[in-house]
């Protein structure tokens, strides 16, 4: 099933300069998927040389032609739906079901919205003398970058690649080396659909390699990159070398706030999917539960029974909600902050380790975990986890549970779930982080921008102001209008 394992340069898949592979694993069975060749500097160099060349010809398409390419490629991908759904559920172990009938949907309508808006992307003109006309008007940076992660490998790529086309950027992509297969796909489907060659190109290899050379390259205009904290910050000091403009999209640490007038039944069941959805390696899963104390109990027993009907399992088999993690290294990370928050006096509600159903004993499974008693300095309570574990906190008070669920160096997502308008606001506009849900969790659209606060990252993903903030930049005209110059 696997026909493409090699870098795509230049509109064709090309052989890696340096004659080695690395192999994906299946993380569900520790079995081998494929051998991807590996990408180095040269490699990078000949990347960016082929986006360079794409330049020109793909900024100076007309709008209409560029968008009919990109909706052209959405449609490409619902046709090749169900592979690129099955390379995702195989190389990162997400369920068939959500990749089948999400992740490239997802992808489809980020091409579909992007093309939606190429001819929006106005500027200004500016009317201070009538000698003068003054004008503003939107361009692309040139290259873009992209340096995508694991957790839903096709959908964390094209955020950041569709709409850097439609502003006229060319790209290069560089995915996780754990999950590289269905970028490699993409990069043939969007040839296959019109994309002229060079606009897009993809190069498997390691972020220690190929993304730090990425990172630093004087070739490269702006970078988007979406991962750990501690990696964006290498990141942005190879890119200060060249003052390149960065897009970071990092970790998160979701405070969810349950208060005593909430529809208690509707949050426990989506608090029991945003934290163990994809076994928590979603930046914004909910990782922080901040109950009343009027409505704890009932709340933990609803959550609880919850949990216990997910059904974890072969992420192949259309009725599994939960699939393996995305290696038995992470895994390994995740115990041992459990390991760690039992020796610092937490108590296990739920879960703590893998599953013992002996067909899952070769995957990097997980059971979905739960904590209370956590003490909220604590890794379990202040670290992105990044796997299956919900912390309990109880509160009396609003003030109280705001500065609680502030008190972390991430700031992407927060939810509030109450029936007062007074209180929801008050919450709104007190959490220090870039995305607000009140009496809902982890929604999502390519119309509605979405970024972090504090270590969360550095500006936005989707909708007009990404266009306009993240993939392209304002340039400034003055037209004499008169006949003499004046200075
Ligand atoms: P990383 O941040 O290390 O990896 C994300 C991407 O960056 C991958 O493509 C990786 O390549 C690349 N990369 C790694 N090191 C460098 C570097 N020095 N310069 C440039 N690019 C680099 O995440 P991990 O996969 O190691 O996961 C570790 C932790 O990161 C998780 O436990 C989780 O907390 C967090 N994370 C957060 C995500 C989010 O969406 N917020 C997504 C994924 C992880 P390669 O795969 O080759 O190493």
């Amino acid at each position: 099933m696997i026909e493409f394992s090699r870098p795509f340069i230049g509109g064709g898949f090309r052989r890696a300069h340096s004659g080695d592979t690395f192999t994906t694993i299946n993380p569900s069975t520790g079995e081998a998927i494929a051998d991807v060749e590996k990408c180095d500097g040269t490699d990078v160099d000949a990347a960016v040389e082929a986006a360079r060349s794409a330049c020109s010809r793909w900024r100076f398409m007309k709008a209409e032609q560029r968008a009919s390419v990109l909706r052209g490629i959405a449609q490409a991908l619902r046709n090749h739906n169900d592979e690129l759904a099955m390379l995702d559920t195989l190389d990162a172990g997400i369920p068939y079901v959500e990749t089948k009938q999400h992740d490239v949907a997802r992808s489809a309508a980020l091409f579909e919205y992007s093309a939606s808006v190429i001819d929006k992307l106005y500027g200004n003109t500016v009317p201070i003398d009538p000698k003068y006309m003054s004008l503003t008007f939107r361009e692309p940076f040139g290259v873009v970058a992209a340096i995508t992660p694991w957790n839903a490998p096709l959908a964390n790529a094209v955020i950041s690649v569709a709409p850097a086309l439609a502003c006229g950027n060319t790209v290069v992509l560089k995915p996780a080396s754990e999950s590289p297969l269905s970028a490699l796909m993409l990069a043939k489907v969007c040839a296959d659909a019109g994309l002229p060659e060079g606009v897009l190109n993809v190069i498997p290899g390691p972020g220690s390699d190929v993304g730090m050379k990425l990172a630093s390259h004087p070739g490269v205009d702006k970078l988007c990159f979406t991962g750990s904290v501690e990696t964006g910050q290498q990141i942005l000091q190879c890119a200060a070398e060249n003052m390149k403009e960065c897009n970071m999209e990092l970790g998160g640490k979701t405070p969810v706030v349950v208060f005593e007038d909430a529809d208690i039944e509707a949050a426990a069941k989506a608090v029991s999917f945003s934290a163990f959805r994809r076994q928590g390696q979603i930046c914004t899963a909910a990782a922080r539960l901040f109950l009343h104390e009027k409505i704890a109990d009932r709340f933990i027993d609803l959550l609880l029974a919850h949990v216990r009907e997910l059904r974890v399992g072969d992420p192949t088999d259309m009725n599994t909600q939960i699939g393996p993690m995305i290696s038995l290294r992470q895994r390994a990370s995740v115990l041992e902050y459990i390991a760690k928050g039992r020796k610092e006096g937490a108590t296990l509600l739920i879960g703590g380790g893998p599953p013992e159903t002996p067909a899952l004993a070769r995957g990097a499974y997980m059971t979905p975990t739960i904590f209370t008693d956590v003490d909220h300095s604590s890794s379990l309570a202040q670290d992105e986890i990044f796997g299956p574990v919900l912390c309990i906190f109880r509160f009396s008070s609003e003030d109280e549970v705001l500065r609680t669920a502030n008190d972390v160096r991430y700031g992407l997502g927060a939810s509030v779930w109450t029936k007062g308008i007074e209180r929801a606001h008050f919450f709104v506009r007190g959490f220090e982080a870039g995305l607000v849900w009140v009496n809902c969790i982890n929604l999502s659209h390519p119309a509605i921008p979405a970024g972090g606060f504090k270590m969360s990252g550095l500006g936005l993903e989707n909708g007009m102001e990404a266009m306009l903030r993240t993939y392209s930049r304002s340039k400034t005209a003055w037209f004499n209008l008169g006949d003499r110059a004046e200075v």
